[in-house]
This record gives structure tokens, C-alpha cells and sequence, in this order.
């Protein structure tokens, strides 16, 4: 009998282990069945992009995994029964729900935008996590007129690049930042000076230390009482997982993220692996990984090697997760990349400009090419699966 993978989500880390899982297993072992609502691959990463007006390539899935035994189910995951080993799904076509049963399940359904439960956020907000939000996002900026203000709240990585992104692209708009902390205070002081530059260039005003505690239609309101006028509020203040994996008996952080091992197995249940911003693993420096392609990539490779190694029988075999930068595009003609500790704090050393801006577009394009080249630049080698059950956690089986 084949042994069941299910992997929910085509996201960068679904998708990569998907591709990944098929070049390492022997295609008459195993079925690799790859669940998602649409049949393209949405480059998150660009979103901004899509935003202002730029048109993204189209990746069909469809292209991707033709010959590499993977199969694409085109649905929408309801419902994760990780007792039964049983995954709900609603066909995008309009078809009724259907049950899909697993040996091992991959979790990678990633994540959306994050209101915060803050008053009016939901209603009036803008986001930029999710294809449909940056779509919105595109009619209603491209509607309005010169002049007009909008504020982008938040003050991480996301947010400099929709900030910037969105003030390079239309300069006739009154772009505004409002971040809780300095500009860019976790930046070593070359790559902060750089920020500092190109949002001047750009005429972004910068509210530093300003907490956004209300959205209205017409503006925000600062929880020292102040008022900034916003016909357009981008709301960047982080990422929320889905609420699927909350409905399981699956150990998860507050955050509703699955807790995992150095192999991305689910501390709880051992024939679940999670990857990616659905998951919760350790990094360097015990801390734990943030949500990001840099570490969900490399997340995705563990997974699928610690699975086919199981499988096989065989040592599971360690990918090292590391930082090494933060790539920020700054608009299309900036760029700041800045040099990080394994565990993701700033060193020193940071690259700025257009060779920064055109470092992060390779790094982009890097990004979707592996996932679009899911069995490119790998040994061929497929192992023959020797185990049918997923083993339960053994203690002398860590990770070599
Ligand atoms: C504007 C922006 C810029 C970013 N820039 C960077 C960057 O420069 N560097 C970096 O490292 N990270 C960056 N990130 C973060 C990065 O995009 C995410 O961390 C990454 O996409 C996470 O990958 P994932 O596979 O876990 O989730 P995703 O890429 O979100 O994929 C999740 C997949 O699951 C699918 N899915 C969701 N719900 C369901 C369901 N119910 N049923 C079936 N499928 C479902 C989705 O359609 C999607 O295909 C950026 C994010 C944004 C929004």
C-alpha cells in the first residue's frame, strides 16, 4: 500500500516540501497530494508590489509539479482531524466537502494579516499579507486623488517596504508612517541612516513612537490622543495564523502556531509536521524563528528529509536554519540589505542602494524559482519507503 503525505497549503514552504518530498520518495511508495484554493503560486513576498499597480508573473502550479508525481488538489482545508488522520476540504469548484485521509500530513497553511484587535482595523484597514487584500488595496490607492493622505501603520520590515513602496509610486500622494518604536531602531547605524534617507527622498513623514489605538474612515487615532488624516490606512503590524490548527488537539503557542521539533514534527502528534508561519520551531540561540521565506524554506527542506528519511529507515539528516540578512526593498530603486547574527539580530556591516535593491530581487526571484523548480539541483536518488507507519518519537532518533 502507498503511504499517504497530505500537504496542506501551496504557499513558498508547502509548496517546497511538496517537490521536495518527491524527489527524495519512490513514486510507487508513496502518493503526494498537494491541497490548495488556488492554482497559481502567489509570491507573498511581493506583495507591495502588487499593491501599487505591478503586474506579478503568473506561476501555474499546474506547470510546476506536470511529471514530479506530485498531485495538485484544488480545495479549500475546512477542517484538520488529526486523531482520525482525516483533513476536510470544500472543492473550489463548488463541490461539497470532502474527506481526504493521511499517513503523514505536512501543515503549511501559512498566514494573514494580523488586526490586532483593534478598533475599526477590520473595518476600514488596509493589508498587504494576502493576494486579495493587496488587490483591494491596488483599486482603492489607484483611485485616489493627488494629494491625498494615507498612513501605513506598523514599523517592521513589512511595512518599510509597502511605506516606501507605495510613496514611490505615486509621489503625489501624502505618505506617512506611523511605527510604535524609532525608524528602523533594530537596524545597525548604517542601514537606519540609509532608511532615514530614502524615506526623506521619498517624503514619507515618519511618526515615530506612536501607537496606533483606533482606525476611522478618515484617519487614525494614536493612543496619546492625537489624530492623523488617513483617506487610506495600510495596517502592517504583523501576521496571524489561521484558526484551522486551534480546532485541533495539536500542542500550539498562543499564538496558535504548532509547536515543533528540530525536525519540524509536532511535538504531540508524530505524524504531523508543520512548516513555515504555521509553525513554531527553535533557532539559534533557542529563539524561536520568525515568520519569514529565510527560515520557512529551510524549514520545508527539514521536513520533507526528516519524513523520507523515516520512511526509508534511514538517519534523519539536519538542515541547518540560520539567518544571514534581512533583504528590504525600499521602492524599486533602494534597497537595504542588513547583515544578521545566526539568530537574526543586526551586525554591523549592511549593503545599501541599488545594488541592495537589486540583491533583493534576485533573492526574490531565487525564492520562486525553487519553488517553481520544486525537483531542480537535488540527487535523484529516490528511497524505497520500509515503514508504513509514521515511528512515534524515539529519543535516540534526533536528528543526526
Ligand atoms: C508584503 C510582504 C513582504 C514579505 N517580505 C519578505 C521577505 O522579504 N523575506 C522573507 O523572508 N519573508 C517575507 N515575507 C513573509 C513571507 O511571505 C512569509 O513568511 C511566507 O510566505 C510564509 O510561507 P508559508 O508557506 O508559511 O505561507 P504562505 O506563503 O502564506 O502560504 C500559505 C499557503 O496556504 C494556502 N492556504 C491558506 N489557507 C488555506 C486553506 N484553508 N486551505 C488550503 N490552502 C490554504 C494559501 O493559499 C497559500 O498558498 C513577506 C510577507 C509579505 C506579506
Amino acid at each position: 500500500m502507498q503511504h499517504r503525505i497530505v500537504v496542506l497549503g501551496a504557499g513558498y514552504t508547502g509548496a517546497v516540501a511538496a517537490g521536495r518530498l518527491a524527489r527524495r520518495l519512490h513514486r510507487e511508495d508513496v502518493t503526494i497530494t498537494l491541497v490548495n484554493p488556488e492554482p497559481d503560486f502567489v509570491e507573498r513576498v511581493r506583495m507591495h508590489q502588487l499593491a501599487v499597480g505591478q503586474d506579478l508573473r503568473p506561476r501555474p502550479f499546474g506547470e510546476m509539479f506536470a511529471g514530479t508525481g506530485v498531485e495538485l488538489k484544488l480545495a479549500k482545508v475546512t477542517a484538520v482531524d488529526v486523531d482520525r488522520k482525516a483533513v476536510t476540504v470544500a472543492a473550489v469548484n463548488g463541490h461539497g466537502p470532502e474527506e481526504l485521509s493521511y499517513d503523514t500530513l505536512v501543515y503549511a497553511l501559512g498566514s494573514g494579516w494580523n488586526d490586532g484587535g483593534v478598533p475599526g482595523v477590520a473595518e476600514h484597514a488596509h493589508e498587504v499579507a494576502g493576494r486579495s487584500g493587496a488587490l483591494r488595496l491596488r483599486d482603492r490607492l489607484a483611485a485616489l486623488d493627488a494629494g491625498r493622505p494615507v498612513v501605513v501603520v506598523g514599523g517592521g520590515l513589512t511595512s518599510l517596504e509597502a511605506v516606501t513602496e507605495i510613496a514611490e509610486a505615486r509621489p503625489d500622494l501624502d505618505v506617512a508612517l506611523a511605527a510604535r518604536g524609532a525608524l528602523g531602531d533594530w537596524l545597525s547605524e548604517k542601514g537606519r541612516a540609509h532608511l532615514r534617507k530614502v524615506v526623506d527622498k521619498l517624503g514619507i513623514t515618519v511618526h515615530e513612537h506612536t501607537a496606533v489605538d483606533a482606525v476611522e474612515a478618515d484617519g487614525v487615532t494614536t493612543a496619546d490622543g492625537r489624530s492623523i488624516p488617513a483617506e487610506v490606512t495600510v495596517w502592517t503590524t504583523g501576521f496571524a495564523v489561521h484558526p484551522i490548527a486551534e480546532a485541533t488537539t495539536l500542542a500550539l503557542t498562543d499564538r496558535g502556531q504548532i509547536v515543533v521539533d528540530t525536525t519540524m514534527r509536532s511535538v504531540s502528534h508524530p505524524d504531523v509536521y508543520a512548516v513555515g508561519d504555521a509553525a513554531m520551531a527553535m533557532g539559534p540561540q533557542d529563539k524561536p524563528l520568525r515568520m519569514s521565506c529565510a527560515s520557512g524554506v529551510p524549514m520545508a527542506w527539514q521536513a520533507a528529509d526528516a519524513i523520507a528519511a523515516r520512511l526509508a529507515g534511514v538517519k534523519v539528516p539536519h538542515v541547518s536554519i540560520r539567518y544571514y540578512q534581512q533583504c528590504i526593498s525600499l521602492g524599486r530603486k533602494e534597497g537595504l540589505i542588513q547583515f544578521v547574527t545566526a539568530d537574526d539580530r543586526a551586525v554591523d556591516s549592511a549593503l545599501t542602494g541599488r545594488g541592495a535593491s537589486l540583491y533583493k530581487e534576485l533573492v526574490c526571484k531565487g525564492a520562486a524559482w525553487t519553488v517553481a523548480n520544486p525537483t531542480a539541483g537535488m540527487p535523484s536518488r529516490r528511497r524505497r519507503v520500509v515503514r508504513q507507519e509514521t515511528p512515534g518519537r524515539v529519543p535516540a532518533e534526533a536528528a543526526a
